[in-house]
């Protein structure tokens, strides 16, 4: 018989701070530590545990919901081994940094608690497997950034498969999640973002999207997309490379530094061609001097961070475009609630500046799979007996409903344990 314990530290009932303890024999191993950003502008961390339980750390993707806790596990030893890929370290390292220098003052690590975590670093790559002491760990490819990876480890007398963020749908950047692998594990710890929606199809989404940029921009106008530094602005400016004609494409913000090391890593890019391209064909906004003529200028589109527009250049386009109903804000990457995106969207106006009078969308380029994508990432598994949705909120239950009658099916909240059996 075996049996696994399931800790989840993070991420449970909520969308944020990825950490999953799970435990069988006398082996323990962490899947993702994450901070959240959403409750409020102070970063949470997941739940302690003490790095002497731990056997390994194993980080699907670079985004800090996922690896932004991680240095406050070696604040005092390089202790346990810390599994990812290079492309997620390198991205890591950027993202890490910047988010030391903007909240240092709310966390209990510092820089050198991030070169003293990647002093435990082990490389596995997309799809290799390997053992590190009596743990089995394999990855594949889960479609949802470059490099991001999901993960199935066998310990003590488990096999135990974990999705972190996961994707079913090609795009420029990234190959889907392959359902058609049929992978053999007890429990799955699946995430839950879009439990309860179908996303529409992709291709229309960069459709629509294209011809409403081509627009504005015809008529002499300019376009914000504000972005995520990493994944959705690549995204962005290979579709634009791809598609769009007809105006001057900038990119401004992180996203300048993560072009930058995406572009040295080309195994990890699906159209790696076209992102290159794109990257050294449009402007990077190197000048304040710049800025000013982009927002001055007429058919500019310009892609900044932060994509919900709480920080980064992204903010300064907004202030000097908003008032203007020839220019457009174009969202698209997801909106917190009470985030300065999600209001303009909602209310079309915001505190500090007003009604917006440019025009306002938001359109689905979502990287997570949706409800009936879900379903066919889950039953791609053979034996599966339990499966664990996080990453989540209420939108679970229209798919832990659906999987009760195969499964056994748990939807926790962060701090709670599960003792599976089987
Ligand atoms: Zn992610
Ligand atoms: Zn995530």
């Amino acid at each position: 018989m075996g049996r696994a314990a399931i800790r989840v530290l993070g991420g449970g009932l909520e969308v944020g701070r990825a950490a999953v303890l799970v435990s069988s024999g006398n082996r323990a191993v962490l899947m993702d530590y994450g901070v959240n950003f959403s409750e409020s502008d102070t970063p949470q961390l997941p739940e302690h545990v003490r790095p002497s339980e731990v056997d390994a750390v194993l980080i699907t993707h670079a985004h800090l919901d996922h690896v932004g806790a991680v240095p406050y596990l070696y604040t005092s030893s390089p202790h346990p081994l810390l599994v990812m890929n290079r492309l997620t370290k390198a991205v890591a390292e950027v993202l890490i940094k910047d988010f030391v220098k903007i909240s240092g003052y709310y966390l209990p690590f510092d820089e050198s608690d991030w070169f003293r975590s990647v002093e435990s670093v082990r490389y596995l790559e997309v799809g290799e497997e390997a053992e590190f002491g009596d743990l089995r760990v394999r990855s594949a490819h889960s479609g949802h950034i470059p490099g991001s990876q999901a993960y199935v480890v066998d310990l003590g007398s488990a096999r135990v498969a974990y999705t972190g963020d996961v994707n079913t749908v090609e795009t420029r950047l990234v190959r889907g999640y392959d359902t058609t692998a049929t992978i053999s594990a007890d429990v799955l710890v699946v995430e839950g973002t879009y439990a309860d929606v179908d996303h529409p199809d992709r291709r229309e989404v960069e459709k629509e999207f294209v011809e409403a940029v081509e627009e504005v921009v015809g008529r002499g106008g300019n376009v914000l997309v504000p972005c995520f530094s990493l994944g959705r602005s690549q995204e962005i400016l290979s579709l634009l490379y791809e598609r769009f004609s007809g105006g001057d494409v900038y990119y401004d913000g992180m996203i300048r530094t993560l072009n930058s090391v995406l572009v040295s890593y080309p195994e990890y890019i699906n159209r790696f061609e076209l992102l290159l391209r794109a990257v050294r064909e449009f402007r990077e906004v190197r000048s304040a001097d710049q800025r000013r003529r982009i927002v001055r200028g007429e058919g500019n589109v310009v892609v900044a961070s932060a994509g919900m527009l709480k920080g980064g250049p992204a903010v300064y386009y907004l202030k000097k475009m908003y008032d203007d109903p020839g220019n457009a804000v174009y969202l698209v990457s997801y909106q917190a609630p009470s985030t300065p995106g999600r209001r303009i969207l909602e209310e079309g106006s915001l505190e500090e500046l007003g009604p917006v009078r440019a025009r306002v969308e938001w359109f689905d380029f979502s990287s997570h799979a949706g409800f009936s994508e879900l379903l066919k990432v889950v039953k791609s598994f053979r034996d599966l007996k339990a499966v664990v949705v996080v990453h989540t909120g209420e939108q679970a239950y229209r798919l832990s409903e659906e999987l009760r009658e195969r499964y056994e099916v748990y939807v926790p909240r962060t701090g709670d344990s599960i003792e599976v059996e089987f």
